[in-house]
């Protein structure tokens, strides 16, 4: 039965059919019978449209562990199960994820075809990177094996490929070797986006490293905001209050039940709300030892916090510049922002390394991601924006777009034409495609 369906953003909203299925022998067939072109979903995590489309297939039930090898660190998981599952079965035996974002409730199928990355990209790359091989699905029935070694273009096509081409039916990838749950957090206040670009770069030797920017801060205190670096804790240096140094995390514990009315968010409450989240990190501790959940995973102790944007939902907004523009672009893009009144509740800035992948987001550089509440003028500014960072050399984050036109996503990725013809070539009919493949017209 059709009925509504919308990702993170909860924007846009779309009619559509979503089935599933859990078992590999039944996908081939069930495919078969499915209209096309078929949308492939994850978790819909992913904010905007990547995983819509009117005739949907979701991998949430195709969510099995196949093998965890505890020893080396090597773990073989169906497309559909979630970092969140992950988390709960590794951490015990002293793994973690080798990158996260800041949800863990997003599938390892999203993952791989978003390329997502963490605050650890400058360091350790993107989740792509750390995958082994993939078992996929072709468009004409065939189900092959791709990795660095074997069917390389596929695999390079498929990593980051945002589920075009090919249906991400398993992987097998590489953890991370953790001594204890626990991350040293260092927290440093900064008072201008000179200093922030600065300090984010003379930490490069952090693993993670993450900025929270005040967007609406203006003049001096153009970019003022905090760094927070983190480092696993080693067991012998984990303070004594912390009984259990491989302790998983526990639920979510608040919930927003209903959608906010959109006049909460307004630019008063967002100008409070960053005002307030700048002087509690001046007052509070700078150095102390926390969780991996909140600290990766701040926004999933409330359920359903994207309610709080109003049924209008909101637009994830997520660029990225090459260093020796950053400064100057940056500069221009805040400015902008803060005269237009416009706010972003939170506004996040890491440094990425090189993408490795065909479609990629990740170039050495610094990305900022923000969240607006959709209103009659966001469009209007993104779109300003957009050009703003095409000038400046960058692109916007394919995975979490909900409106770019067309002419963005082909002035910011340069293997677009190559994607393309690839794609096309392997999926003629394009059995596999989205409202973000079409309305970018990416295939
Ligand atoms: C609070 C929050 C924080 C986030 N933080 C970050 C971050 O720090 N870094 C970052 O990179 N991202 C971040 N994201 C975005 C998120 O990690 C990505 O959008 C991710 O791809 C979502 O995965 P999903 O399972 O929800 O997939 P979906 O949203 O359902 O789908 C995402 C894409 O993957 C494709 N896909 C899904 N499963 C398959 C499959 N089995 N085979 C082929 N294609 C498939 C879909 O077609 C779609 O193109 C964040 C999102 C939220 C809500």
């Amino acid at each position: 039965m059709p009925g509504k369906i919308s990702n993170w953003g909860n924007y846009p909203v779309v009619e559509a059919t979503l089935s599933s299925f859990s078992r590999e022998e039944d996908v081939v067939p069930f495919i078969g019978k499915m209209g096309i072109p078929i949308t492939l979903r994850g978790s819909g995590l992913s904010y905007g449209d990547a995983s819509l489309g009117s005739t949907m297939l979701s991998t949430l039930q195709y969510n099995q562990i196949l093998n965890f090898d505890s020893n080396a660190g090597i773990i073989y998981v169906q497309a559909g199960v979630t970092l969140d599952a992950l988390l709960k079965h590794i951490v015990p035996h002293g793994w973690f994820l080798p990158v996260t974002p800041g949800t863990k409730f997003i599938t390892v199928g999203g993952a791989v075809a978003g390329d997502v990355h963490g605050k650890n990209h400058h360091s350790e790359g993107s989740f792509c990177d750390h995958v082994i091989e993939l078992q996929v699905l072709l468009p004409d029935g065939r189900i092959v094996l791709c990795s660095r070694e074997n069917n390389y273009e596929l695999f390079n096509l498929v990593s980051g490929g945002l589920g075009l081409g090919a249906f991400i039916l398993t992987a097998l990838f590489r953890l991370k070797r953790v001594d204890t749950a626990y991350i040293n957090q260092q927290n440093i206040i900064i008072k201008d986006l000179g200093d922030m670009l600065e300090q984010l770069q003379s930490f490069n030797n952090a693993t993670y490293s993450v900025a929270w920017i005040d967007c609406l801060a203006k003049g001096k205190h153009l970019g003022r905001g905090v760094l927070m670096l983190g480092e696993h804790v080693q067991k012998d240096k984990l303070p004594g209050k912390f009984k259990e140094p491989l302790r998983i995390h526990r639920g979510q514990r608040l919930n927003t039940p209903f959608y906010f009315p959109s006049f909460v968010l307004n630019s008063f409450t967002m100008r409070l709300f960053n005002q307030v989240f700048f002087y509690k990190h001046r007052l509070a501790r700078k150095d102390f030892v926390v969780h991996y959940d909140p600290y990766f995973y701040p926004l999933d102790f409330i359920r359903n916090w994207n309610k709080m944007y109003s049924r209008k939902g909101f637009l994830q907004y997520q660029f990225v510049l090459p260093f020796d523009q950053a400064e100057k672009g940056l500069e221009v893009i805040l400015s902008k922002i803060s005269r237009s009144g416009l706010a972003s509740f939170l506004a996040v800035l890491k440094v990425l390394g090189k993408g490795n992948h065909t479609l990629s987001f990740p170039m050495p550089g610094f990305t900022l991601a923000l969240d607006f509440p959709v209103s009659s003028g966001i469009f209007k500014l993104l779109d300003e924006l957009d050009k703003l960072v095409i000038e400046y050399g960058g692109r916007i984050y394919l995975v979490k777009d909900a409106r770019m036109h067309a002419d963005v996503y082909w002035g910011g990725y340069p293997n677009a034409q190559h994607f393309k013809s690839k794609i096309n070539a392997l999926d003629p009919e394009h059995v596999f495609a989205s409202l973000l493949s079409k309305r970018l017209k990416m295939i």
